[in-house]
């Protein structure tokens, strides 16, 4: 920024990341980030970490940032449309025809949000444009490819970069398509966390219970419709969020929901919703060396993977060493996800009689079926297998 001229940046900007909830080397993330700034010549720069229970009004009050209701809710708004520029992309890059052809859309998408952000203009119609630019991509759905869910420790699994061997582009490498969690579904949980201990706590004052009760279902509320809303001006493409009373109901067998700390009960939660709803073909779980809290979801996750039958689940820690340790338990059941997407390719086309001819010809002569806007069923699992059953009468 200091390159292109930008000035006063200690004053204009800062730095928030998400601090640390146990023993593991994710506290020494805030000092490192720290001592790289100063290093480079920002001695003031301000770095906030946000711990689970801080509220981040609270913290940025206490720095003397005019935070207002307008600004976090801005600043909330930006995070979600930031996940639901990251699930479409996900979806997309394992099919394009074009090389980094997705990679250029989610730049456009990210600079184009950016933009309506700096100079507050229209959020729906800076949506419309990047669903357009959406339309004009041409992808080839028609190519059977696991669909890989990654859940675990928070950071980690929204991690695209080295922290987590760049787990999603990987798995794009070695054929599979990645399904991300948005960072959203995290925000609703603390919500849902926050909402659970104020009830349980109504005994000592009603009134006051009450009133927090509205705020954070006005908060849980807001966030919901805000992130359909976004969807809907993207064609719906990207997934809505996973119900976190789901999620409890579903890991409270397993997982303490009140045990709080990294990702809590979730963990459990969200692969049993995989694999009881068919969202995807295999879930990996990853997370530092170290993380306490999804070590404590590990122990049940064996006892869950036996109870549902038939999920394919991998549990896999991150340390300087492991990687290619890692990368190989996860292609062994990589390998099974694939063959039972090829299978499932294989039993539509045996079902309703469809030739090597009629494929070639949809993917000639339908555009819609290649288009990066497509709203792809939810059913059959693998997204090849969906697009063929949808034109089979091509
Ligand atoms: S969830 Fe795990 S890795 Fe994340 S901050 Fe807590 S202990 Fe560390």
């Amino acid at each position: 920024m200091e390159a292109n001229g930008e000035k006063d940046i200690e004053k204009n900007y800062f730095y928030i990341t998400a601090g640390s909830c146990g023993p593991c080397r994710f506290g020494m993330y805030e000092a490192e980030y720290r001592k790289a700034v100063k290093d480079a010549g920002f001695g003031n720069f301000t770095i906030i970490a946000l711990q689970q229970n801080d509220a981040l009004k609270r913290k940025l009050d206490e720095l003397g940032f005019n935070i207002d209701k307008k600004y976090f809710f801005r600043f909330v708004k930006t995070m979600l449309i930031a996940d639901i520029i990251n699930d479409v992309y996900y979806k997309i890059k394992p099919y394009e025809v074009a090389p980094r052809s997705a990679d250029r859309w989610r730049d456009t998408a990210r600079m184009v949000v950016a933009n309506t952000l700096r100079h507050h203009t229209s959020l729906p119609r800076a949506l419309k444009q990047i669903k357009n630019e959406l339309s004009s991509l041409e992808l080839d759905y028609l190519v059977p490819k696991p669909k890989v869910k990654i859940t675990g420790e928070f950071f980690s699994h929204i991690q695209e970069g080295d922290a987590s061997y760049r787990l999603p582009s990987w798995l794009i490498e070695e054929g599979a398509e990645p399904m991300i969690e948005p960072i959203s579904t995290w925000l609703e949980y603390l919500i849902w966390v926050k909402i659970q201990y104020v009830k349980e706590r109504a005994f000592r004052s009603r009134f006051k219970v009450l009133k927090t009760l509205m705020f954070l279902r006005y908060l849980k509320a807001m966030v919901h419709q805000c992130y359909n809303y976004y969807r809907f001006l993207l064609g719906n493409k990207p997934d809505s969020l996973a119900s976190q009373k789901r999620l409890a109901v579903y890991a409270a067998p397993y997982y303490n929901t009140k045990l709080t700390g990294g990702e809590g009960h979730m963990e459990a939660g969200k692969h049993i919703n995989t694999v009881k709803h068919r969202k995807a073909h295999m879930v990996i779980s990853v997370k530092p060396f170290g993380c306490m809290p999804s070590t404590q979801s590990d122990g049940v996750q064996t006892k869950i993977s036996n109870d549902l039958k038939n999920s394919l689940f991998v549990s896999v820690d991150t340390t300087g060493d492991a990687e290619v340790n890692v990368k190989s338990r996860v292609l062994m059941k990589l390998h099974e996800a694939q063959k039972i997407a090829a299978d499932e390719f294989e039993n539509i086309i045996k079902k309703y009689r469809i030739d090597g001819t009629q494929i070639e010809k949809l993917r000639k002569l339908i555009p819609k079926s290649r288009s990066a806007s497509l709203r792809v069923p939810k059913k059959p699992v693998s997204t090849a297998a969906a697009v063929l059953r949808r034109f089979r009468h091509v």
